[in-house]
């Protein structure tokens, strides 16, 4: 007997070959197949007879087969040649033709004489009205059918499994859908009408009309947001538990520092440094995430939480994804900081120093006893053995760049202990890649997000265009004349090597562009080159070598992508644009500006399909960061739009992500379930099932 748990290698239907095939897709019981979702249907439920069809209708016809054969034709102008199934059937109200495209097995079950269903599309070929490809499925005694005559499945075509054999196995084991446990309280149910998950899921997969598709699928895409929303703002609770340092609000110190800056803060900086010492003021710890643009000025603000937490006697920790970023923030800090009088120091694998040179192991002690304030970093501030005295606030710059075990790491790792109490760090992340609002309710639901949206003023606009292979020339002409000006250029390559080649697109690495732009294109002018397979030391140098204006040009991969301030450069060209998604192209473009001067982006392509198209053009209109990252979700999708598929969502939420309506319903169930205590046993396993399978902040 087959039940829910049961293994698929028990099923007939699953021999060896399906078996590795599905447990490729995870799929390892009867269960887990019936939560391998189609992604779309096709509706044959039409059912007319031969005389009825219509050209381009999608219908299905009961016929007799009187004649079916192959034969092979010509492929288009290839030597190979196409083999052609050619039958002619027929019902009480006339005949017609059949042709099906390599499929020549056909001919071994469609015999002459036998009665089947046929669904598909009726179309002109070879100038007789023929169905083309349809879908066939033999007539039988059981009335219900499968692949005919009805709404019926595809599932994406992953691993050499076919909806028609998924059919096949899913079909006739739908029965056991009634077992199947509904996790989502009653009361929640009928508040948001929604269908039993059993009936969701028999629906979702055999639907008995276009309605209860929906249904289907809106219950199950409920689900997947319900268990997001629920497990964020249960961490968000747990979380509220927790100790944390209580930094004191010294308004004069605050005051006085701002007063002295060498510009006026935006409202949307004050506001949101008001927000962040307002939470760092508690008992509880901070959790919260500033969102703005590239050049928005996130680093005052952290500079200025830094400053009190140190006044008040505590530690922060800032944490940088690259070298060269945390190198610059330790020189920033420094400048701004001049006068306060704080210890600030600079910990990488390849650096360890305090205003001087100072040994690395020296420098582990002064933090772990306290004479260090400020201690800025890369991943070396999670490495173990590094141990603080009070760390009350950690940093975590260009947040999206770190996996989410190093994020939590670094606030988890240094629990410390004050007044015999475990105190944790607040933390404030920092992210230039800005947040559609739907991925901020859902993904980022745990934290609180501060925004900057509005970028400091007298900003030019940055001037940005879509070079196709024509405009080369007359770009580089213009890029020469920039340089003539004393200015700098950024050039973005996508790959580093030729053995990392993309087969499809003739990709630029950056030492081959490097020949070509040092040799060719710009022989008079000084070019560098960086990418990540140099030594810090050497990347360090080739950055210091730019900003110091003794290099023209710096052809890069993408390690420039964040926060690299270099005031000179104006122009910012990118080989291979089409590859790069939206809000990355927003984040290079984001290195130039920077100054007082006019600064240009030239995207280059050579593909030039209409998705690409549409994608470059929005960048090349728009500067709104939000705006653009809005659209990037829109046109890539979430997969995409969130970089490789790490968060290991569910593709229902990938799918939904734009849905406002249901997030926010979602959301509101959540509360409405904790808050009237309605976790079951179902609910709180399903929970704990989820929150392994996805990684969520
Ligand atoms: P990001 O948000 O990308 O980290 P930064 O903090 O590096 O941006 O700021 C970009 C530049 O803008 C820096 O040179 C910084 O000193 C400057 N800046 C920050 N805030 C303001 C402001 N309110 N007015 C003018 N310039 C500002
Ligand atoms: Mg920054």
């Amino acid at each position: 007997m087959l039940n829910l748990s049961s293994k698929i290698e028990n099923i007939k239907k699953v021999g060896p070959a399906y078996l590795k095939k599905l447990h490729r897709l995870n799929i390892k019981t009867i269960q887990d197949l019936f939560f391998h979702f189609p992604h779309r249907y096709n509706d044959f439920s039409k059912r007319v007879l031969i005389s009825q069809l219509k050209q381009g209708q999608i219908a299905t016809i009961q016929a007799e087969i009187s004649e079916i054969k192959n034969t092979r034709i010509p492929y288009r102008n290839l030597r190979k040649k196409m083999i052609l199934t050619e039958a002619l059937v027929k019902d009480k109200s006339g005949t017609i033709k059949i042709i099906w495209f390599n499929q020549p097995y056909l001919i071994d079950t469609l015999k002459k004489g036998k009665i089947a269903n046929f669904s598909g599309k009726l179309t002109f070929a070879k100038k007789t009205l023929s169905l083309s490809n349809p879908v066939y499925e033999m007539v039988g005694i059981e009335k219900d059918t499968t692949h005919t005559g009805r709404i019926i499945p595809i599932y994406p075509e992953t691993a050499g499994l076919s909806s028609r054999y998924l059919r096949y196995l899913i079909k006739p084991l739908l029965p056991l859908t009634d077992k199947i446990s509904d996790f989502l309280p009653q009361q929640i149910k009928q508040e948001f009408n929604l269908f039993n998950l059993n009936q969701a899921i028999k629906q979702i997969h055999f639907p008995d009309n276009p309605v209860s598709t929906q249904k289907a699928r809106q219950r199950l895409a409920f689900d997947e947001f319900f268990l997001i929303q629920l497990s964020t703002i249960k961490q968000k609770q747990k979380l509220a538990q927790e100790k944390a340092s209580n930094i004191s609000f010294d308004q004069k110190l605050i005051k006085t520092f701002v007063k002295n800056l060498p510009f006026k803060l935006t409202d949307d900086q004050r506001i949101s440094t008001w927000e962040i010492l307002q939470d760092i003021n508690q008992d509880k710890p901070m959790n919260r995430l500033l969102n703005g643009d590239v050049g928005s000025g996130k680093t005052i603000i952290a500079i200025i939480s830094a400053l009190e937490t140190a006044k008040a006697g505590f530690q922060t920790a800032l944490m940088a994804p690259t070298e060269i970023l945390a190198k610059q923030h330790f020189e920033t800090f420094n400048q701004f900081l001049k006068k306060s009088n704080l210890k600030i120091a600079l910990l990488t694998s390849s650096e360890a120093s305090l205003n001087k040179k100072t040994t690395s192991a020296l420098l582990k002690k002064k933090i772990a006893n306290g004479e260090i304030d400020i201690i800025i970093g890369t991943h070396s501030l999670i490495q173990k053995g590094l141990s603080f005295k009070n760390l009350a606030l950690t940093i975590i710059d260009e947040q999206h760049r770190f996996g989410v075990a190093q994020r939590a790491a670094l606030q988890k790792r240094i629990y410390q202990i004050e007044d015999g109490l475990p105190t944790i760090p607040h933390l404030l992340s920092m992210t230039a890649t800005p947040i559609p609002r739907t991925l901020a309710l859902t993904l980022y639901g745990d934290l609180d997000i501060s925004l900057i949206k509005k970028m400091p003023q007298g900003r030019k606009k940055i001037i940005t265009k879509i070079i196709t292979p024509d405009d080369r020339q007359k770009t580089y002409d213009f890029i020469k004349n920039q340089i003539k000006q004393k200015k700098q250029a950024f050039v973005i390559c996508p790959l580093i090597d030729e053995s990392e080649k993309d087969m499809m697109t003739e990709v630029k690495s950056v030492t081959q562009e490097y020949e070509k732009l040092s040799k060719k294109i710009f022989p008079q002018l000084k070019i560098a080159m960086l990418h990540g397979k140099l030594k810090p030391k050497e990347k360090e140098n080739i950055m210091k070598e730019f900003q110091k204006g003794k290099t023209d040009i710096l052809i890069s991969t993408s390690v420039v992508e964040v926060g690299v301030d270099i005031p000179n450069a104006t122009v910012m060209m990118i080989e291979g644009a089409d590859r790069f998604g939206l809000a990355q192209l927003h984040q290079f473009r984001g290195r130039i500006g920077r100054g007082k001067d006019q600064s240009y982006c030239f995207l280059f392509t050579d593909s030039l399909t209409q998705k690409t198209n549409q994608r470059l053009k929005a960048i090349s209109i728009s500067q709104d960061g939000f705006e653009l990252a809005e659209k990037d979700l829109k046109i890539r999708g979430a997969g995409d739009f969130l970089g490789t598929r790490q968060w290991g969502l569910p593709d229902l939420i990938m799918a939904s992500l734009n849905d406002i309506n249901l997030i926010k319903q979602t959301r509101q169930a959540a509360s409405i379930v904790l808050e009237k205590n309605l976790i079951n046993q179902n609910l709180e396993k399903k929970l704990k099932k989820f929150q392994r399978n996805i990684h969520l902040e």
